[in-house]
């Protein structure tokens, strides 16, 4: 790609096999450049109808037949779904609650199972409220730790520091497969099979690899998987998440959180637990069947196009932005925070500049240019190849260029707002 103008990003999105997918997008603003899909995915067009029909329809007019009529097991066919772009089977996968929540029961799970062994392992590169939830599983198993273990260089994660904390005391390696911040992928085959060797369990976050890279979870023998479907998934604004238990896994663990949806013949309504087989033992309540139902169309529209096909085109993107970084960005102070091999990298690049919180309100409030930020100084430039064109790549890069270019961050202010 020498090529770097205008043109030649016209000419890439004129190539681009999946470049209709775009329009199957609520996409009203189409000066609006939206780099974010990895935090919010946009609204399937489809999705819309889809709730019409849930809330007019099946609240509106069948009531509490809509219990029978598809509700009550929407959470294992929304799972299995899921399951097709994750390298699971389909009933390994169930959407429930919250990634944070599925975490907690999951982790529990596991490290009551490992009787004997006290270690959990995980790294800094890890999303902040999975090393909450991991301290808060810890403290209620006795003796159990964390070993939480640095990235050098706060871009790529420790691999070989990970494979040599591993030993028969080890109950758990938990790590996100995709690190939110870096974008750095781990690679989930070799890790899974150093833990087993060792006896210990595993547990991925998918919250930025699911619908975003190949994930093959039962081919790399990963035991426990949790992630986010309003992320790359398309499912809405809080989303319940899904959880995986590997299928010889699943009558060996127990959940923590134990409520009727994970009781053996609910309806009997017996007072003892007694759990239900297979997945459903880890569900909990009622689930949230509004936001639920939104989560299909987005995972539908994924499997139409292929996980291999989204991922070449978000590794052609990623390296493409990453050209167009090196050319206009990095002689204004840019850098690169993101791993430069494509194997290594997910579907976003992070870009820092020691102006970057400011420069992000400026893309946001003059430039339309939405993008994320990551502390310290990080731009998250999120790709979904499913509907992320080329030029909005060229048009994001050139706006940045002029907001540094042009000062116009001067004017905002350094004190962050309460989301960013
Ligand atoms: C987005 C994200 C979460 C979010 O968890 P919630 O419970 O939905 O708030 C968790 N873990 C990782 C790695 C994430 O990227």
């Amino acid at each position: 790609m020498s090529e770097l103008d205008s043109v030649s990003a016209y000419n890439l999105d004129a190539q681009d096999p999946l470049a209709n997918y775009r329009d199957r997008f609520v996409n009203k603003d189409p000066e609006l450049i939206y780099l974010d899909g990895n935090s919010l995915g946009r609204l399937p067009r489809a999705t819309i109808g889809r709730l019409q029909d849930v809330i007019e329809k099946e609240w509106g007019d069948r009531l509490i037949r809509g219990w029978n009529e598809g509700w009550f097991r929407l959470q294992e066919s929304v799972g299995g779904k899921i399951a097709k772009l994750i390298g699971a089977e389909p009933d390994e996968v169930v959407v429930a609650d919250s990634t944070s929540v599925n975490l907690f029961k999951l982790t529990l799970a596991a490290i009551r199972a490992q009787t004997g062994r006290h270690k959990i392992i995980t790294d800094d590169l890890n999303f902040p409220s999975d090393l909450y939830v991991l301290q808060s599983t810890a403290d209620l198993q006795s003796g159990s730790y964390i070993e939480r273990i640095s990235s050098e260089d706060d871009i790529h994660g420790p691999t070989e520091q990970i494979s040599n904390a591993l030993n028969d005391g080890t109950a758990l390696l938990t790590l996100s497969h995709v690190t939110f911040k870096s974008g750095f992928i781990y690679n989930m085959a070799l890790l899974s099979q150093q833990a087993r060797e060792v006896g210990a369990l595993t547990l991925w976050d998918l919250s930025h690899s699911a619908g975003s890279i190949e994930v093959n979870l039962r081919g790399s023998g990963a035991d426990l998987a949790v992630g986010c479907t309003y992320k790359y998934l398309n499912g809405g604004p809080g989303a319940p998440a899904f959880l995986y238990v590997r299928r010889e896994l699943q009558e060996r663990l127990g959940n923590p959180l134990a409520g009727w949806f994970g009781q053996k013949n609910m309806f009997a309504l017996d007072l003892d637990y007694q759990p239900e087989s297979g997945i459903r033992r880890f569900l909990t309540g009622t689930p949230t069947i509004l936001s639920l139902a939104a989560v299909e169309n987005g995972v539908d529209l994924l499997n139409e196009v292929g996980i291999a096909n989204l991922r070449k085109k978000s590794v052609a993107q990623t390296e493409y932005l990453i050209h167009l970084h090196d050319r206009y960005l990095a002689p204004l102070g840019f850098k690169v925070n993101s791993p430069r091999s494509p194997q290594m990298r997910g579907s976003h690049v992070s870009i820092g500049h020691p102006e970057g919180w400011r420069i992000n309100q400026a893309l946001i409030e003059e430039k339309k240019v939405l993008p994320d930020f990551r502390e310290p100084d990080n731009l998250r430039l999120g790709i979904a190849p499913i509907y992320t064109t080329y030029a909005d790549l060229y048009t994001a890069v050139m706006r940045i260029r002029s907001v540094v270019q042009d000062e116009l961050y001067l004017k905002y202010d350094e004190a962050r707002s309460e989301v960013t």
